[in-house]
């Protein structure tokens, strides 16, 4: 399939680079040109705008937020002016219900096809094609789509035709890994004050009542304080928590942990923690107990 991909940052690059694998035809263009580099040498034709991405079938969005993909899609001479009728956009950021919302009747009155599929996986994931995807959208857009979804993620999980309820269902996802990472900063400072290595705590937790992905890809970074470099950056989990904030006042839908994360991430990023990966915020838990770190020899 001929198909354009922008935003080639941490998920992005390696996504693009499944879809070369895969056999498709891929444009790549990013904001800043250099990160094109690596793609071009894997065979992709580098864009020098957005307009040069969008001349296939479909074109493939991987940006940070709703600014950037609101900015490159109804942008001057963005998607919206230069995908072809009957093309479609299959959107994977990470972005509040309202904005896709709107990108489904702009792309609807400009006889374009849109698809959301935002994703749970980290870069690691994204490189071993092994990311969930969610998504949402017309059915026939949807089928068209499914080779390039197949070869990014190991499933897919259809949400429907409404493509904001992916984003809904992404938010909701991200909201209970964050409330993860804060359970797990307050209980490994817990135990590790106490006397409880937090590896060892994280083997026991994961072995028995909680071997699920997150709690085993969380524990370990937290149990080892590896916050650099950032798979998820801080900005980008605190832009989420404040999404899913807005998605439930909307729906009149009380969060208070969600009110409770947001405050854990202003005050990370206000500390200066820009770059740190988003569960640096176990920090915060770790210097509420009186820690410089969690781990026995954070006290
Ligand atoms: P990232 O490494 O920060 O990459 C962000 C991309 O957006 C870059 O290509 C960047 O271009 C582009 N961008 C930012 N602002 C822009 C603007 N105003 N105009 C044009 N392009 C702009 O982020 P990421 O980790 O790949 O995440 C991308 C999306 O996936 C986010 O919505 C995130 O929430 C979601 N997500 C991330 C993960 C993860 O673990 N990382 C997992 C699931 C979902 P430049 O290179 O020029 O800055």
């Amino acid at each position: 399939m001929k198909v354009g991909f922008i935003g080639l940052g941490n998920m992005g690059s390696a996504m693009a680079a499944n879809l070369l694998r895969a056999g498709h035809e891929m444009t790549v263009f990013n904001r800043s040109p250099e990160k094109r580099r690596a793609l071009i040498d894997l065979g992709a034709r580098g864009a020098e705008t957005v307009a040069e991405a969008c001349s296939g079938e479909v074109v493939i969005t991987m940006l940070a937020d709703d600014s950037a993909l609101r900015r490159v899609t109804l942008g001057e001479a963005g998607i919206l002016d230069t995908l072809g009728r009957g093309a479609t956009h299959i959107s994977m950021s990470t972005v509040s219900v309202e904005l896709t919302r709107d990108l489904t009747q702009a792309h609807e009155q400009a006889g374009q096809e849109f698809v959301a599929a935002p994703v749970f996986g980290r870069p690691e994931a994204a490189a071993a094609a092994k990311l969930f995807i969610l998504v949402a959208g017309p059915a026939a857009a949807v089928r068209i789509c499914q080779p390039l979804l197949d070869a990014m993620g190991q499933r897919t999980f259809p949400l429907g035709t409404e493509p904001a309820t992916a984003s809904l269902a992404k938010l909701a996802g991200n909201f209970m890994i964050a409330a993860t990472i804060e359970t797990l900063g307050e209980v490994l400072s817990l135990v590790g004050k106490g006397g409880i290595e937090p590896g060892t705590f994280v083997d026991l937790l994961t072995s028995t009542l909680f071997p699920a992905p997150a709690y085993r890809t969380y524990g370990a970074l937290i149990a080892e304080s590896k916050f650099q470099p950032a798979g998820f950056a801080a900005p980008l989990g605190h832009k989420d928590v404040r999404l899913l904030l807005a998605a439930a006042e909307s729906l009149r839908v009380p969060m208070p942990i969600g009110s409770l994360l947001n405050d854990r991430f202003l005050r990370l990023l206000a500390q200066g923690g820009e770059s740190l990966d988003w569960s640096a915020i176990t920090q915060l838990a770790a210097a509420d107990a009186g820690l410089a770190r969690i781990g026995r020899s954070g006290a």
